[in-house]
């Protein structure tokens, strides 16, 4: 089921689809990450790619939950951070595509919000 977004913006990066996919530095076309479709309920994200380009997504849906400050860790399977409660895959970050990034993401399913940085 398609979701309607409610604040889509994007600083010097290329989403693949609408809301999800892959996503792309566009100075240098790099892929940074990967962004599921379904599982997330807003994503805040700023990156500095290895460009020197900094890009930054924000995200997020009419229906989105105020969301929960989560302490925890996602934990990563197969490259994919996951919530660490219901193991949604959430997000992939190219760690070796940029030099630092901070991030908020939440969880659709259980509404936790995720912080990591590098
Ligand atoms: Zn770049
Ligand atoms: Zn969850």
């Amino acid at each position: 089921m398609a979701r309607v977004l409610k604040n889509k913006k994007l600083v010097n990066t290329r989403l693949a689809n609408n809301y999800g996919g892959w996503m792309y530095c566009d100075q240098c076309n790099e892929n940074i990450g990967y962004l599921c479709y379904s599982t997330y309920d807003r994503l805040e994200l700023k990156y500095q790619c290895n460009c020197g380009s900094q890009g930054s997504v924000f995200l997020d849906f009419e229906d989105s939950k105020m969301g929960k400050n989560c302490n925890d860790e996602m934990i990563v399977i197969k490259n994919r951070f996951c919530c660490s409660k219901d193991k949604e895959p959430l997000i992939t970050m190219l760690d070796k595509k940029v030099t630092s990034y901070e991030m908020a993401i939440t969880c659709k399913s259980c509404e936790s919000i995720y912080k990591k940085n590098k």
